[in-house]
């Protein structure tokens, strides 16, 4: 079948302007299909400015009130995604790291409003490049099925080149961060979150919308965020109603060396 033709077939119309040929289904607003690309949604540029953070530190001890989430001997308060059972991460050194075998893991508990801590490094001889280097992520409300939430971006952004809306600390293709507070791989790097859980009406209407503010490094990179519904790879983002959810940190699964993480505490605000 020929490209028109087949193009027909599916409904296709052409559509001309001056500079642009495109193709849209008939009676389908061009944005509408443009969503079903991963592409459609990527950023890719201006970079945010450079900041470079004080050197890395020691882990800072939490707060008495903190609920301690990791802190370097078990990952009992974890359970992996995938089949609910304990996390299957690799603890070594007061480390945890990612294990893409088991997958994913979640908190057993469930929050709403939080103040949340953890500390992340991405591996000295991290391979690939883009999205594929050095990509885990801290979902701050996770719904298993089906799979989402909102996501803090987990990435080496140290001279890799991504989609901005994309790198490390992007709220998932919602916001670039402010500034780019990276450190290069093999440092610990610092997030400190402030999340406000959106709210639903009796019968699952958005009654507000989730708020992030985000530090990385301590550099502010969100500030007070009103995000437009859940993280997406592929769409425009949307609500629906949860109540309250486990903090999640993604296995990406990619090949070579994993993120590792450590002192993880959340100081529920509600
Ligand atoms: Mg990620």
């Amino acid at each position: 079948m020929s490209m028109r033709s087949k193009s027909r077939a599916l409904g296709l119309a052409r559509v001309t302007s001056s500079s642009v040929v495109l193709w849209t289904l008939v009676g389908v607003p061009l944005a509408a299909q443009e969503t079903s690309r991963p592409e459609a949604t990527e950023i890719w540029g201006p970079d945010p400015e450079v900041v470079s953070p004080g050197p890395a530190g020691e882990a800072a001890s939490p707060p008495e009130d903190a609920i301690v989430l990791f802190s370097g001997d078990d990952v009992d308060e974890w359970v992996n995604v995938l089949d609910g059972q304990p996390a299957g991460w690799i603890v070594r050194d007061g480390v945890m790291s990612v294990n893409n075998q088991t997958g994913s893991v979640q908190t057993r508990r469930v929050f709403r409003d939080y103040q949340l801590h953890l500390e992340w490094r991405v591996p000295t001889g991290v391979e690939g490049s883009g999205q594929s280097r050095g990509n885990s992520g801290v979902y701050l409300a996770f719904m298993r099925e089906p799979f989402g939430g909102y996501e803090v971006q987990v990435l080496d952004s140290y001279e890799n080149e991504t989609y901005v809306n994309g790198m490390a600390g992007s709220i998932y293709k919602q916001s670039i961060p402010l500034v780019n507070a990276r450190r290069p791989p093999g440092e610990w790097q610092t997030y400190d979150v402030i999340w406000t859980a959106p709210r639903f009406t009796p019968d699952g209407a958005l009654d507000s919308p989730a708020r992030v503010t985000v530090f990385h490094n301590g550099v502010l990179i969100q500030k007070d965020f009103e995000l437009q519904g859940e993280t997406l790879y592929i769409g425009t983002p949307s609500y629906r109603p949860h109540g309250d959810a486990p903090i999640m940190l993604q296995a990406h699964g990619d090949p070579g060396p994993t993120v590792s993480y450590r002192n993880i505490w959340v100081r529920p605000l509600t």
